[in-house]
């Protein structure tokens, strides 16, 4: 039997009085393509961005590995909460990589530059082995032509495929993609969805936040419809799309399928 690479266990995130994540429960195999699905404000960044620690969860606990981040400590109350270490946390975060909508990468620096930026400063690359990486992953994606440009000269996707280039070059365990496609002009879509695509056929662990129904479709091995902080309700692609079970699940497809779900089939 396969153990989870990613546990999320009773996972919650309060913002001052806001509860934004209401008990995660998550168990993710090697090799699973998750894609998480919901209306805007329901927690799928919040839930992501905790996943890897750049929001630190306020209960609840997360496995890497089958083994627990952070340490549990008694505080004065006699409650439990976890604690933890920057050095620790810096870890994770090479070990799940993230992709973003907006790219994020550094303008005033080259693409081969952003991609070698972390293996040096994080990673403690020597310059030229992190320069070897940086090259092979910018190929990887398409773009050994654009290691010297910088990168407001570069189409939207290509900008993307420069951010999945880099999460790529510190070789993380598991990837997470939040709505790469969304500030995308709807040409430039389909290159980075190809890239996602062949990453898949790799066999890596990915979740991946996606407004492309037609998509999750075809790249999931299971999907999640989040909805208020929770799942609402999980399956496979087939499942949720052609025969949800419950009825805010069916009505969140059906309002976000621009075209017909037999389309897909
Ligand atoms: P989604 O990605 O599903 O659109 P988010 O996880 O971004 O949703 O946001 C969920 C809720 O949490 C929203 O109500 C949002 O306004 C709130 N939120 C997200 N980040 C913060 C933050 N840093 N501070 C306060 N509220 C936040
Ligand atoms: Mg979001």
């Amino acid at each position: 039997m396969n153990s989870p690479i990613l546990r999320s266990a009773g996972l919650r995130k309060f913002f001052g009085p806001l509860e934004v994540l209401k008990g995660i429960d998550l168990d993710v195999m090697p090799g699973e393509r998750i894609a998480i699905i919901g209306g805007s404000g329901s927690g799928k960044s919040t839930f992501l961005r905790c996943l890897n620690f750049m929001e630190t969860p306020t209960d609840g606990r997360i496995d890497l590995d089958g083994r627990q981040i952070g340490r549990v400590k008694r505080d004065r109350s006699g409650k439990d909460t976890v604690v933890y270490s920057e050095a620790e946390l810096c870890d994770v975060r090479k070990r799940i990589g993230m992709v973003f909508q907006q790219f994020n990468l550094f303008p005033h620096i080259t693409v081969l530059q952003n991609v070698m930026e972390g293996l040096v400063t994080v990673s403690h690359l020597p310059k030229q082995e992190a320069r070897e990486r940086a090259v092979a992953e910018l190929d990887r994606v398409g773009l050994s032509e654009k290691l010297d440009a910088f990168p407001a000269r570069l189409s939207g996707g290509q900008q993307q495929r420069v951010a999945i280039a880099r999460a790529l070059a510190m070789r993380p365990e598991i990837l997470l993609f939040d709505e790469p496609t969304s500030s995308l002009d709807p040409e430039l879509v389909g290159e980075v969805l190809r890239t996602i695509n062949a990453l898949a056929e790799e066999g890596r662990t990915m979740l991946l936040v996606t407004h492309e129904l037609g998509f999750a479709y075809r790249f999931a091995t299971r999907v999640l419809y989040i909805l208020d902080g929770v799942i609402h309700e999980e399956g496979t692609p087939d499942q949720i799309f052609n025969n949800p079970q419950r009825e805010k699940t069916r009505a969140f497809i059906e309002r976000s399928s621009e075209f017909s779900l037999k389309a897909m089939q």
